[in-house]
């Protein structure tokens, strides 16, 4: 099945402890593509500036990812976005946001992205989320992710968007904002209430919670010693989720679950440097492989 994305391509800078990264390359659209192409063929639809070069579009080449909706805009600049971190990695703050192109981003879906099964919404405003969605024609799978900044400013746009999709990735932190409710399996049963049949809740380095109406799922983030930059670890962590269940029959609850170790294996590369680079060199051989120590991470027996 083909996977449609629509969200940001950007240039980020990045300050972490460990390092400062200036004008390199990030956007959820672009990590979630890249990582989702591993598994299944991606329509991306974003918006750059002619500030975005070909050595910069060259992430998305010898891929499986289609950029006919990658519209450039003439004398516009690429959206900027400028994220902080302390040692406490989980905590992104934002230093500065230049919407630039991304103001004025109206997509319009050409015939191919509009017969996409599976639909990802990135995190963009939830108007224009359900705009997309609405060209869509009969996806038999529809996502979306979200950030703190919509949920205090257009909760209710937010709220009509997650009515209308069948999963809903976000983070813990967002849940708690949403529902007002401390208690977290408290405030995923109250958004699930809302539609969708399936919750995934992002945890940073705790790892990912998945809740279904009867049944919950827990992993832990793969262990590691080196953690540079988490930027884009959610949007990957998304593609490779999606990517998998897009390369599925069905999505069961086998199928989820093992798109939740994908999604978690690709998302544990992402942060392992900064921006793509780190993406950028694996092979699904790599991947493959860290699915199998994930899965030695978290077996044991059942005892008598
Ligand atoms: P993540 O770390 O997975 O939450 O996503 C990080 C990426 O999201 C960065 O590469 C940013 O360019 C992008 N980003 C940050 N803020 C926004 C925003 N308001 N709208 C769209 N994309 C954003």
């Amino acid at each position: 099945m083909s996977i449609l994305v629509v969200g940001s391509v950007a240039f980020d800078r990045i300050i972490t402890p460990f390092g400062t990264a200036d004008r390199c390359l990030g956007g959820s659209a672009t990590y979630f593509a890249v990582a989702a192409s591993f598994f299944a063929p991606v329509n991306l639809v974003a918006v750059v500036g002619d500030d975005f070069t070909d050595e910069d579009a060259a992430i998305f080449k010898g891929r499986n990812i289609n950029l006919d909706g990658l519209q450039k805009v003439k004398g516009a600049r690429t959206f900027f976005w400028a994220g902080e971190y302390g040692f406490d990695l989980n905590v992104a703050k934002t230093r500065e946001t230049q919407l630039n192109v991304f103001a004025d981003f109206k997509p319009r879906l050409n015939d191919v992205q509009r017969a996409s099964e599976v639909v990802f919404l990135a995190n963009i405003d939830p108007d224009l989320q359900m705009d997309v969605l609405h060209q869509c024609k009969k996806p038999r799978m529809v996502a979306l992710d979200t950030m703190n900044y919509w949920i205090s400013a257009k909760k209710d746009a937010l709220t009509r968007a997650f009515q209308n999709v069948d999963l809903i990735v976000i983070n813990e932190a967002e849940v708690r904002q949403f529902t007002q409710e401390a208690n977290l399996v408290k405030g995923c049963r109250q958004i699930l209430t809302l539609g969708a049949k399936t919750l995934v809740i992002k945890r940073g380095e705790y790892g990912v919670l998945m809740f279904t109406r009867d049944a919950v799922f827990a992993v832990p983030a793969y262990p590691l010693e080196n953690v540079f930059d988490p930027t884009g670890a959610g949007d990957t962590f998304a593609g490779g989720f999606l990517g998998y269940l897009a390369s599925c029959r069905q999505a069961d609850d086998r199928e989820l679950r093992r798109a939740i170790i994908f999604g978690s294996v690709l998302a544990s590369f992402t942060v392992e440097k900064f921006s793509l680079d780190r993406l950028r060199e694996i092979t699904l051989a790599d991947v493959q492989e860290r699915y199998r120590a994930f899965r030695a991470l978290t077996h044991f027996e059942d005892y008598s």
